[in-house]
């Protein structure tokens, strides 16, 4: 077997070998985390060239919490006919993209439960409706599992839906609900999502269609370190598929925890070592780490701050991710789960870049760069202290 050190000496060559999911696992296993850090730090310097690191204005918005799912890892769900269900009006909704506008946002990232009150023209109408008052925001909306929602609701293929949703003004579709994508750990933490290849088609389908997606990661159920790698290399795979058939594929890599409070897997796993499941911060930066490393072909790896907090979010910067995220404004899902953080001020993400020794890149939803902070002006934005 090979050694940690040998396979890290050679990760730091410019025209290193792709690292293969067996070379992966020894890293996430064995490496001492310092020079794993300090390696993927360079890897990303290399792949993602200059001292920016961006971060986008946007806001989230959980239409409705119905759903018939069921995930266990999941505190947000309400089952349909529970008393504290909730699907917001479309101006409820619009109102919340203008207060977005009103803090110059770009985007919104719109996701909700598996609701079977809700058909496809109910979400062709809210597309259209917002497109129609707030032009200039893209629209990254729902998770494959919702496409197969409304697919199933309204009789049709899950591209079919997609191409009517793009048509309406559909931006891109978020790769929420990626969790883990080997079905040992996923069909027993939510046998009813269905098995990754469900999630990877609809994520392909998406692509052809030149939605723009980004590839998610919930981790730390108890799995091995190799699942953690193995869902990498189901992820790396479809995106060799995509480049190679001239698609843009996955703008990124997203990876948190997974969250323990109000949560039927918290529960199920009450008496357990708390230690074994979730992750700490040292463990997170590690597979921050490691995926900067494995994704020779994506190049943006995202901190989150919303579950590890900014101080492990500027760690995470030196551990080779290049995005700090987005400010959010509202965060119902994870937050449901125990997070206490649920909105970040730009400031806060400036000053979190800017004191992780980088300099802080406002970008859209596709990383096109909008404004950089001069260097002349890299003094922290005045009186914005971060709270974690
Ligand atoms: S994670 Fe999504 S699909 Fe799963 S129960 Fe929660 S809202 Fe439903």
């Amino acid at each position: 077997m090979r050694k940690w050190k040998e396979i890290l000496l050679e990760q730091l060559s410019p025209d290193a070998p792709r690292l293969t999911i067996n070379d992966a696992t020894i890293l996430y296993d064995e490496a001492d985390i310092n020079d794993l850090m300090h390696v993927s730090l360079a890897r990303r310097k290399i792949q993602v060239p200059g001292n920016g690191v961006t971060y986008l204005v946007d806001r989230n918005i959980n239409y409705t919490n119905i759903c018939t799912i069921n995930c266990q890892f999941c505190s947000f769900y309400r089952p349909p006919g529970h008393p504290e269900v909730y699907t917001q009006t479309f101006d409820e909704i619009s109102q919340r993209i203008s207060e977005l506008e009103n803090i110059g946002g770009s985007r919104i990232l719109m996701q909700g439960g598996v609701n079977p009150e809700l058909g496809l023209d109910w979400y062709l109408d809210l597309i259209s409706n917002i497109r129609k008052k707030h032009p200039t925001i893209s629209l990254d909306c729902f998770s494959p599992i919702e496409i197969e929602g409304i697919a199933d609701v309204c009789g049709m293929s899950t591209l079919e839906v997609l191409v009517q949703l793009a048509d309406a003004g559909m931006h891109g579709l978020p790769g929420g609900g990626a969790e883990m994508l080997v079905d040992d750990v996923r069909l027993d933490i939510s046998p009813k999502k269905g098995s990754a290849d469900n999630w990877l088609r609809v994520m392909s389908e998406a692509q052809e269609l030149g939605l723009t997606t980004s590839a998610t990661n919930v981790f730390g159920f108890g799995e091995t370190n190799n699942h953690r790698v193995l869902h990498m290399d189901r992820i790396r795979i479809m995106q060799d598929n995509a480049l190679s058939l001239g698609r843009v594929g996955f703008t990124s890599f997203v990876a948190w925890p997974v969250q323990l409070e109000n949560n039927s897997f918290g529960k199920r796993n009450r008496g357990r070592n708390r230690i074994e499941l979730g992750a700490g911060p040292v463990e997170y930066l590690r597979h921050i780490s490691v995926s900067r490393l494995f994704f020779d072909n994506i190049d943006h790896i995202q901190a989150s701050w919303p579950t590890m907090g900014l101080g492990v979010a500027q760690m995470a910067i030196l551990a080779g991710a290049d995005d700090a995220g987005s400010t959010m404004m509202e965060e119902n899902v994870v937050s449901a789960s125990g997070t206490k953080k649920i909105l970040a001020k730009e400031e806060e993400l400036q000053n979190s870049i800017i004191r992780s020794g980088f300099s802080p890149v406002k970008r859209d939803s596709d990383y096109n760069h909008l404004e950089t902070l001069l260097l002349e002006k890299r003094d922290l934005v005045a009186a914005v202290p971060i709270q974690n």
